[in-house]
């Protein structure tokens, strides 16, 4: 048993401050307010013994906050998810060092055999469950049924139209595992394949896309419930023609934003924020977080880092981000949103969407202990996934593209 004990912790209700959570057998069994000193001697990394042979950790100073979902992540630490099972494992565990403790793997446009080889070595690390490398939730694929005017950098020559079939073939790759198929609701098939997603229980979501408002809103009245990246890689919102940012918006799905400060100015995150249930930050990190500026392959093209910000070498197009979750709820708080709703962004929300607030996304008793230790600068200090508190993976240098 370990009591995490003096945080100021958020939970769904509320901040305790201070708070006391209780871990037993990697589940919270219990969460509650601090009364009166802590129980058995305290301090240091190692805490003490208290009664009943409960190890107690002093995190007096610190917020204690679930881990993280990202239900977008290309790559991290130098590796490439779609390069090897062994990378796919590296950059989960990359993340999971920054406070993510359920990761969703993003695959981006490729041809279908190969998207298929990539869905099975999601399944297989979906299926270990949480291990020294991380915890795999499933698949997203991001493609390949995408508006080649809003590919942004996904490899053009691997979109192709939506195809009922093709679908079928990449949900039996996944094994169960595949829960989120981003596509553009515009284009002809769009409503066969998110029938079809429906049916067989992915998440269809609205990314990519050259969709007018109408397209967009009938997309999302046929049964889409995520809007990709919004404003990335769709048609920008125009107050005559809102397209499909103004359709998601309008229909209160959940929004994905990538809040590196790039992608999206602040003040459009405070408007998403301004209903807190529909804000799911995403990194869609990609092998070069974490390793600094440089050059780079990601899906064989030349990407060029420059102050964090990755683009294509040939078209200057952004190329995913740098982002790690805790960065991106850094990012939130200073652009003015509360922790709490910041948080409830990076976790409770993501977990809800994918149907797994039962297991993960709060700071609840029986849930799964995942859980963020913050410094009052909201930096990482420690991460506890399923209980057990994680190691920081070594990064590797990688080869200039
Ligand atoms: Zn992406």
């Amino acid at each position: 048993m370990i009591v995490l004990a003096g945080a100021r912790v958020v939970t769904p209700h509320g901040v305790l401050d201070p708070g006391r959570v209780r871990v037993e057998n990697g589940l919270i069994t219990e969460v509650g307010p601090e009364v009166g000193p802590t129980a058995g001697p305290v301090g240091g990394e190692a805490g003490g013994a208290g009664a009943g042979g409960a190890d107690i950790v002093d995190l007096a100073g610190s917020w204690l906050v679930p881990g993280f979902v990202d239900l977008h992540v290309h790559g991290g630490g130098g590796h490439d998810v779609t390069a090897s099972p062994a990378d796919l494992a590296a950059a989960v565990a990359f993340h999971r060092a920054h406070g993510t403790t359920r990761t969703l793997v993003s695959l981006v446009a490729a041809p279908v055999e190969r998207l298929a080889e990539q869905l099975s070595w999601v399944a297989a690390l979906t299926a270990a469950g949480p291990g020294p490398d991380g915890h795999v939730v499933g698949a997203h694929l991001e493609g390949p049924f995408l508006a080649p005017a809003r590919r942004g950098a996904q490899p053009g020559e691997h979109l192709r139209a939506p195809d009922r079939g093709v679908f079928a073939e990449l949900v039996a790759a996944g094994a169960g595992t595949l829960r989120v198929i981003t596509l553009a609701p515009e284009l002809p098939g769009a409503g066969a394949v998110t029938e079809a997603a429906l049916a067989a229980g992915v998440i269809a979501a609205a990314g990519h896309t050259d969709a007018t408002y109408d397209e967009a809103a009938s997309g999302f009245a046929a049964g889409m419930t995520l809007a990709t990246h919004l404003f990335n890689g769709m048609r920008p919102l125009h107050h005559r023609e809102p397209g499909p940012a103004g359709a998601a918006l309008d229909a209160g799905v959940a929004c994905e934003l990538i809040n590196d400060g790039v992608h999206v100015h602040p003040a459009l995150l405070r408007l998403v924020a301004a209903e807190p249930a529909r804000l799911v930050l995403v990194t869609d990190a990609v092998d070069a977080a974490g390793v600094g500026d440089g050059d780079y392959l990601l899906g064989g093209h030349p990407v060029r880092v420059r102050d964090g910000q990755a683009r294509l070498a040939a078209t200057g197009a952004l190329a995913g981000s740098t982002l790690t979750m805790d960065l991106a709820v850094r990012r939130a708080v200073a652009a003015g949103l509360a922790l709490e709703v910041a948080v409830a962004a990076a976790a409770t929300n993501p977990a809800r969407v994918l149907g797994l607030a039962h297991r993960c996304g709060s700071i609840a008793p029986g849930l799964d202990a995942d859980l963020v230790v913050l410094d009052a600068d909201l930096r990482v200090t420690r991460v506890m996934a399923a209980g057990r508190w994680v190691p920081a993976p070594a990064t590797r240098p990688i080869a200039a593209g």
